[in-house]
């Protein structure tokens, strides 16, 4: 049975769905403005004891929290299949790759962030700079349900290692995903509400944007980042925003194509494509693209999406996405695209099979919107040039792979993407040390890595000055005298011509 705060104040309930049978999973309320004024409120409280207890305590805590995660995955998994959808195995998985980040976040805030000497400069001699990154506050969180712990854990973690609290608003597809992490956190952290639930719908994201606090960390689609963003400039709330994506994964003539369509099949069509970087454009030499295909449909006939105990691939979560990605192949293929696998047909109630479409023109919707489905477009090119124009010709730019022997690394260069994998799939968000995010309608900020952690702070920087100085700048004593030696100083500094 699910219990909620006392202080809530909610009237008004939601149901949660399990989208493969139907259901009922849970019962939530949906909270107010009220609600979140209080449990920012509260939090104010908490961040002062919280940012009290320093980093090293921080990195203990947050180690706990993982250690608590890693004991109890098969029963958080069980929440998210119960929730989503999604295999029990892939809900593991998930957990799992958060494990990492708790751990990381914690034991590198105080080098990220802490305290730092900077260097001055000549006439700045007199001077001993320092910054040092201070936590906000308050910081909202507002989570998708597609990675619901990954992808909150993503600005979470980080967030309260900088010394915040943290306000979290999951996805009303995934509440009970909110409610298991807090609780659980709560466990290694009882002292303080650090990290609180709110639940509901849009309509509580968006109370929590109005309910004063120092940052939202969103993360959604572009649509709802705009609202969100619109609400924030109401009391210029600083925002970071991971929105969609429409990657793409490039293969050259000299890839390994059955390593290039295992990964390609992967990471279109894992967590029924409900992935925001996953792969739903692929662009393929012309010199390898039959052989390509072939081992591509191969391989997405190899997976099944249902609910029964062996597939691989589990329902689409949102009823309306299902229409979504419907309207998407239905447009690919009356302008002459064609499914090789899958396709219309072979979606049946929320369960959408594999989908290979070929022929489909650049400006369809399955190539230019994100679709959200186990489905990808596969285009022949000339060259690598036209797969990179391709590739950055979309509205979006989250992240991207290429597959490639001799050229990787060179390709990933040229891609507008916030992060790119070279001869593997989903491997940037593995890394603690890397940042996540995208530009474009992909969004901006970033989480995880070094600037995840600044993401949730502010540079607060000193300058102490430590004996008088040579030439006295600052003071309307300066004299004449003073002025020409400056002029001397900064000529001889900046004033030398290039070619000298
Ligand atoms: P939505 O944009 O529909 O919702 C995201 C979150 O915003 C949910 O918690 C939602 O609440 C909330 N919300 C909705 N309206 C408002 C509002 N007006 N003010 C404040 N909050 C609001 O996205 P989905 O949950 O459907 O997630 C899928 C999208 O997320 C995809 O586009 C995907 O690409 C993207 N995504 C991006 C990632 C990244 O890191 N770049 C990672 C994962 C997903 P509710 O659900 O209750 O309506």
């Amino acid at each position: 049975m699910t219990t909620f705060d006392e202080t809530t104040t909610a009237r008004a309930t939601f149901e949660v769905r399990n989208p493969g049978t139907g259901d009922l999973v849970g019962t939530y309320p949906v909270q107010t403005d009220e609600d979140a004024a209080a449990a920012v409120a509260r939090a104010r409280t908490a961040f002062a004891w919280w940012s009290g207890l320093g980093y090293a305590q921080r990195a203990d805590r947050l180690a706990r929290f993982a250690g608590v995660l890693a004991r109890r995955t098969n029963q958080l998994a069980a929440v998210v299949h119960d929730e989503t959808g999604k295999p029990y195995s892939d809900g593991a998985l998930e957990v799992g790759l958060a494990l990492d980040h708790l751990k990381w976040a914690g034991r590198n805030a105080r080098k990220v962030l802490g305290r730092s000497r900077a260097g001055v400069g000549l006439l700045t001699f007199d001077q001993a700079a320092s910054v040092e990154y201070k936590p906000l506050g308050v910081v909202g969180v507002i989570g998708p349900w597609n990675y619901p712990v990954f992808t909150p854990l993503g600005s979470i973690v980080y967030a309260l290692a900088a010394g915040n609290a943290v306000v979290f608003k999951p996805s009303e597809f995934s509440p009970g995903v909110g409610r298991w992490l807090v609780d659980m956190f709560a466990e290694v952290v009882p002292e303080q509400p650090v990290l609180q639930l709110l639940t509901g719908d849009g309509g509580t994201g968006a109370a929590l944007c109005r309910a004063g606090v120092d940052k939202i960390a969103f993360t959604g689609s572009t649509d709802t980042a705009k609202r969100v963003m619109a609400v924030c400039a109401e009391s210029l709330t600083p925002l970071v925003a991971e929105c969609g994506g429409k990657d793409v994964l490039i293969v050259d003539e000299d890839a390994d194509l059955d390593s290039a369509a295992a990964a390609a099949v992967w990471a279109g069509m894992a967590n029924a494509g409900q992935s925001c970087i996953g792969t739903e454009r692929v662009y393929v030499h012309q010199r390898v693209y039959d052989a390509f295909l072939e081992k591509l449909v191969a391989q997405a006939n190899s997976v099944h999406a249902g609910t029964d105990a062996a597939a691989r691939i589990g329902p689409i979560t949102m009823p309306r996405q299902v229409e979504v990605i419907r309207r998407h192949l239905q447009d690919a293929v009356a302008r002459g695209g064609r499914a090789l696998t899958g396709g219309v047909s072979a979606i049946s109630g929320q369960v959408v099979q594999p989908t290979v479409l070929v022929d489909v023109p650049e400006d369809a919707l399955a190539v230019t919107e994100e679709t959200f489905g186990p489905t990808l477009t596969v285009a022949k090119v000339a060259d690598m040039d036209e797969a990179v124009e391709r590739a950055n010709a979309s509205r979006y730019g989250l992240s991207a792979a290429v597959y490639s022997v001799a050229r990787g690394r060179e390709l990933a260069d040229r891609l507008r993407t916030g992060m790119v994998g070279v001869n593997a799939v989903f491997n940037v968000p593995r890394i603690p040390s890397l940042p996540f995010g995208g530009v474009a309608d992909s969004g901006f900020g970033r989480i995880h890595g070094p600037d995840g952690l600044r993401e949730f702070t502010f540079a607060h920087a000193v300058a102490r000055q430590r004996f008088a100085p040579l030439l006295a700048l600052t003071t309307f004593d300066r004299t004449p005298s003073t002025d020409a030696l400056v002029a001397k100083a900064l000529t001889l500094l900046h004033g030398r011509r290039r070619w000298q």
